[in-house]
């Protein structure tokens, strides 16, 4: 028997065979929503040979298989060992995770590159086989029956919605590994309750920002009459964060154990600011904003964007079921005269790697326009510019001319001589046909008249 090497889920990327740049002597696993931080299982029984880093893989594992199981050897690549070499594996044990970090997996997005030599580790070649045809009829890790072969498929589209989604963290969630999370894009993570401060934090930030996420902060704001002042709060916020993981914050308004004021958020937003973090904006729920804050509610725009707090449903299920079984219009609920940006739509979505459920959050954009909201840069917008300058930039290189190869010319330097060579011309011939007293206009005329009646 044989075992597929991805969970069920994953599909055919790249195929063996010839494939732009060259031949493809393996076959790429991969699946949407991301594919780093998956398990990856050994296909069939045998000895692990290596388990290190590899040119071009960053890391890879290779087994031996005994003939007794169907021998062979396979590889797999862009992964993250979880084996040692010399060690038995079982056919379907796991035996690595995909390694979801470019800067160490050979520079790659996130995916398995997995080989089948026929005996023995063989250079590229005749003994290298199909690992798709190698493995007809493998059965899905876990699973007793054997399966179809996977089809290759197009990653699938976003919905309509073309929401991105994302976590905030504490330490409740310590442990929770970021980097393993499929379809999380984003993390808030908490630096501060009051003056307690959150040891989880700085790891948070790491996974996810190792993971590609965006990320920011988040300082629950507690009431001065519950016993520390703002300034304490922030300049404990601010010491958790240190130098290195200074992000932009978001403050938490929702404090039940006193009464917040106005002057306490404008505060508090003050004193991030004077140590140079930005704050986002300001984290509330609707009837917190509307009726608990001292001095009425305030107007949301003169703290940033808005992140709000509604959970439609308490169900725990995946983040993205979740979000698929909710009505959105609290999406639309504008707190303090401001449409949310970000909307935590409940605290029991499911994610794999954790078993209760977590804060799950939706915004609606691309992770550019996010980065944009937290960091307030304009990356999103030079992006899409980037792109058209690209194109022209493509389209002005200079070019050797057919006549010299030596000349080179751009674009504009090439219409200005066109244009000057066809002025010249037909100055030219206008004044050579004059003084032989023939008609240029009725030539072309009849030229183009045979050639229309050619074609
Ligand atoms: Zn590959």
């Amino acid at each position: 028997m044989t075992t597929m090497p991805v969970p069920r889920g994953f599909y055919v990327t790249s195929k063996f065979g010839p494939r732009a740049g060259g031949y493809h002597w393996g076959t790429d696993f991969g699946r949407g929503g991301g594919s780093g931080g998956h398990p990856v299982y050994a296909m069939r029984a045998g000895t692990v040979q290596y388990a290190g880093p590899a040119s071009g893989f960053g890391r890879w594992v290779t087994i031996d298989h005994p003939a007794s199981v169907g021998g062979g050897y396979t590889v797999y690549g862009h992964v993250v060992p979880e084996v040692r070499p010399g060690q038995w594996v079982e056919e379907g044990q796991r035996i690595a995770h995909i390694d979801p970090n470019s800067a160490t997996n050979g520079g790659v997005a996130p995916h398995a590159h997995v080989e089948v030599h026929r005996y023995v580790w063989s250079q590229p070649g005749p003994d290298r086989l199909n690992p798709e045809t190698w493995l007809q009829g493998a059965r899905w890790p876990g699973e007793a029956k054997p399966g179809a072969a996977p089809k290759p498929k197009p990653a699938p589209k976003k919905g309509s919605e073309d929401v991105i989604f994302g976590l905030d963290v504490s330490s409740w969630q310590d442990g929770l590994y970021l980097g393993g999370i499929d379809g999380i894009d984003f993390v808030i993570a908490r630096t501060t309750d009051g003056t307690y401060k959150d040891k989880a934090y700085r790891s948070h930030i790491d996974d996810a920002e190792k993971a590609g996420m965006v990320t920011a902060a988040y300082h629950f704001l507690r009431a001065p009459s519950e016993g520390t002042s703002v300034a304490q709060q922030v300049s404990a916020a601010l010491e958790v964060m240190g130098p290195a993981h200074k992000r932009p914050v978001w403050i938490d308004v929702e404090t039940e154990g006193g009464t917040l004021t106005v002057n306490d958020i404008r505060t508090c937003k003050q004193l991030f600011e004077n140590a140079g973090v930005r704050v986002v904006g300001v984290y509330s729920y609707v009837p917190y904003w509307e009726g608990r804050i001292a001095g009425g509610e305030p107007d949301t725009a003169q703290f940033g964007a808005v992140w709000l707090a509604n959970y439609p449903s308490t169900a725990n299920r995946p983040f993205r079921e979740l979000w698929d079984s909710i009505p959105k219009q609290k999406f639309d609920y504008p707190l303090g005269n401001q449409k949310p940006a970000i909307w935590q739509y409940a605290s029991t979505g499911l994610v794999n790697g954790w078993g209760t459920g977590v804060d799950v959050n939706a915004f609606r954009g691309s992770k550019a326009e996010l980065h944009d909201l937290f960091y307030g840069t304009k990356t999103a917008k030079t992006n899409q510019q980037t792109t058209e300058e690209t194109e022209m930039a493509e389209f002005n290189k200079p070019r050797p001319s057919y006549i010299n190869p030596a000349v080179s010319l751009s674009a504009s330097d090439f219409i200005r001589a066109v244009d000057a060579a066809t002025w010249q011309t037909r100055v030219l011939v206008a004044e050579i046909a004059r003084k032989l007293d023939i008609d240029p206009d009725k030539i072309v005329a009849d030229a183009i008249e045979a050639d229309r009646a050619q074609h």
